[in-house]
């Protein structure tokens, strides 16, 4: 797990020979359940620690100084991960800040199975696993304004990432959109939806993962205002027809 370590390093998130046994043990599982399912189109060792771990961990500085929080927080977060697939940004967020508690969603049952896998093997505490839709859940009294940070990365566009997203932020609280390429001009089209649903933009940044030479941004936004009792729209709409 060189390329793990000395990544982590780069980006200043402390590791621990225990946590590092933990990516380790979740990356030996991705492989092996890749075999019988299509979890994700990258497994080869390297791939994995650059492309899925550190390309998640990119985004713990930035979350812990907007925050104002050092690494690891003192009070415990309330984090939901929406579309997590194989667990990505949310698990390796969560084993570099075991203080973090986290919520896994996702849509197909295959995957929520794969992630309670990784949750026992890795004894996570505080992993709670749901298989459901954004758009559903969103609406529920259980998720709807709950969690301190709402990540997503790899879901949708930005205009229906923020109809799935924002509903499940506390006041004060930030979703943490991951975005490749084409970021900017998806954030142009989404200014819209972004300031309906209670969102304000605090930062749109430009970051590096280490060993990664891709374009890659970060988005933050806080949530001001709550989200007006429409949002989300029912199943679909989001995406069919985008704020
Ligand atoms: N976040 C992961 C997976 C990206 S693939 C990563 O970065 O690797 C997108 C995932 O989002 C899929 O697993 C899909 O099942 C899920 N998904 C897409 N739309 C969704 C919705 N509206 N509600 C819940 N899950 C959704």
């Amino acid at each position: 797990m060189h390329t793990l370590i000395s990544g982590a390093d780069a980006l200043r998130i402390p590791l621990a020979v225990e946590q590092v046994e933990q990516f380790g043990v979740y990356a030996a599982l991705l492989a092996e359940w890749n075999q019988k399912m299509n979890l994700t189109a990258i497994t080869d060792w390297e791939g994995v620690q650059t492309k899925h771990f550190l390309d998640c961990l990119v985004g713990l500085p930035l979350i812990a100084e907007e925050i104002g929080a050092s690494l690891p927080p003192k009070r415990s977060l309330d984090c939901i991960d929406i579309g997590t697939g194989a667990g990505f940004p949310g698990l390796p967020l969560k084993i570099a800040w075991p203080g973090l508690k986290l919520t896994l969603v996702d849509g197909t049952a295959k995957k929520i199975r794969f992630l309670n896998e990784v949750a026992r093997a890795l004894a996570l505490e505080n992993v709670e696993t749901v298989q459901g839709r954004a758009e559903e859940l969103g609406r529920h009294h259980r998720f709807r304004g709950q969690f301190d940070l709402v990540t997503a990365r790899a879901v949708a566009r930005l205009n229906t990432l923020a109809e799935y997203l924002l509903p499940f932020v506390r006041r004060g609280g930030l979703a943490v959109i991951y975005k490749g390429p084409g970021a900017a001009e998806e954030f142009i089209e989404a200014r819209k939806a972004i300031e309906l649903l209670g969102g304000e933009t605090v930062r749109f940044a430009p970051v590096q993962a280490p060993m990664l030479d891709e374009e890659r941004r970060i988005l933050l936004i806080r949530k001001e205002r709550k989200t007006p009792k429409r949002y989300p729209r029912q199943q679909g709409l989001p995406r069919k027809n985008p704020l």
